[in-house]
């Protein structure tokens, strides 16, 4: 299908604009890649109609960090610690991977999040070793269709922590030879350690890197006991911090590190799904917006949890509740702290902030491209439509996705995305998994058990770094 003129016809449209709010029944006119008009009855137009008559009209939905090549090791890691994780995935299956794996796992991610509504996806790409893999990983994505930030984060041999290994030059071939135009649908940032797994001098050279390259950098502080070493002060006395910078989880750095975040106009990944499951500590979620940093969300990695967002949402919502609910008298609350729309805006129009994309996505808005998710709201779940929001966070999911566009373009129409493309990531992702995992079980004993959930990997145990 080729992009033209198309009206998404009554539709209940939830813009996730400040200024444009809400209508319970709109059209929405959408030219080329761009959205042109919002509004009640259009009236009559010369352009193809989808129509949208009980159904949800909303941006798609952003995803600001997720290790997109594990897609194929799904489910593996899900009675894993953080420490476990650190040693069986990404320092132990890692090191397995061939570029095509790591194609297949970029590509099943990315048409994966595609089919549940997200497109827009940051791939916090740490797993190219090799420029083949980084050219793998970027091709991955361009195939799915969707929007992506390659965010650019070396491979394994980076991570022996606390690493002194400087960020891998490859990036600068990267730039030229994939991102010589701002304007395409997959863009580039730099996936940096930062100071909890690199030493502060390569923290400082990596973010003089991606400074003299113009590209925005996201990195890992505050996961777990690791992100108590007070990563953000560290960069913080060096004078590093900026707005050009994204920091994911944030759950154990401290409160005035959140109120540094704020004051550099940095902006922050969390992922309270893994979070919680995981070990790093509770979510940051209420310590960042009382710090004044309105968070994006992550889905972060799908070896445990699934890789939609309204999984994500919920766990979002609930923590914050159950923390702002466990204090004496919080029985006398007048009303709650977080609200579903909150919720809503971080997996959209703040997700897109989060990853800087803002001037074009995370709001249906005249002007923005057309990324539009259209959910089937006639659902015996989300029927009858009494708070279009509350349900959408509350009780939608992935199966009731039946329309998405990126860019004006529909990639997903009556349940199914169009093209080969899911069938193609099945197989791909399948073929991928069985590679990784005869290679794997050539080295070592590990991997009998690994479908089954029944390999359980030592944990990484390192110093904390001070
Ligand atoms: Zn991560």
């Amino acid at each position: 299908m080729t992009r033209g003129r198309i009206i998404i016809r009554n539709g209940t449209v939830v813009t996730m604009d400040p200024f444009l709010g809400d209508f319970p029944r709109a059209d929405v006119l959408i030219d080329g890649d761009v959205i042109v008009a919002i509004g009640p009855d259009l009236g009559p137009m010369d352009a193809e109609e989808i129509d949208a008559d009980g159904k949800l009209v909303i941006p798609g939905f952003i995803d600001t960090h997720r290790h997109t090549w594990q897609s194929f090791l799904r489910g593996i890691a899900a009675d894993w610690t953080l420490g476990q994780y650190m040693t069986g995935l990404h320092l132990g299956l890692s090191g397995m991977f061939d570029p095509d794996d790591t194609y297949a796992g970029n590509f099943l991610g990315a048409v994966e999040a595609l089919d549940s509504g997200i497109t827009t996806l940051v791939d916090w790409s740490h797993n190219v070793d090799t420029p083949q893999h980084a050219d793998a990983a970027i091709q991955g994505l361009t195939d799915s269709g969707l929007r992506a930030v390659f965010a650019h984060g070396g491979g394994a041999r980076m991570y022996q922590v606390p690493s002194d290994v400087p960020h891998d030059q490859d990036v600068r071939r990267i730039r030229e030879e994939h991102f010589a135009s701002e304007d395409q649908l997959v863009t580039l940032a730099m996936a940096l350690r930062g100071p909890q797994y690199s030493t502060l001098d390569v923290t400082e050279s990596d973010l003089r890197l991606a400074r003299e390259l113009g590209l925005s950098v996201t990195l890992h502080v505050g996961d777990g006991e690791w992100g108590r070493s007070r990563p953000v002060t560290r960069m913080k006395q060096r004078g590093l911090l900026g707005p050009d910078m994204t920091y994911v989880h944030c759950n154990t750095v401290k409160d005035d590190e959140l109120v540094d975040i704020a004051r550099s106009g940095g902006s922050a990944s969390i992922a309270p799904d893994i979070e919680m499951q995981m070990g790093h500590g509770w979510p940051a979620t209420g310590r960042l917006l009382d710090a004044g940093v309105r968070p994006g969300l992550s889905i972060d990695t799908c070896v445990s949890n699934g890789g939609h967002m309204f999984g994500t949402m919920r766990a979002t919502l609930a923590t914050q509740r159950a923390i702002d609910n466990d204090v004496p008298g919080a029985s006398d609350l007048a009303a709650v702290s977080l609200t579903s729309r909150d919720v809503l805006s971080f997996a959209t129009l703040d997700g897109a902030r989060t990853c800087h994309l803002d001037h074009k996505v995370g709001s249906l808005t005249p002007g923005k491209q057309a990324d539009i998710v259209i959910v089937d709201a006639t659902d015996l779940g989300l029927t009858p439509m009494n708070n279009p929001v509350g349900q959408l966070v509350y009780a939608a999911h992935p199966g009731q996705v039946e329309t998405v566009l990126v860019a004006g373009l529909v990639v997903k129409a009556d349940g199914k995305l169009l093209g080969s493309v899911s069938e193609s990531a099945r197989r791909l992702g399948t073929q991928a998994r069985d590679r990784v995992f005869a290679r794997a079980a050539a080295t070592s004993a590990l991997v009998d058990a690994a479908t089954g959930g029944g390999w359980m990997p030592s944990p990484l145990v390192t110093e904390v770094a001070g």
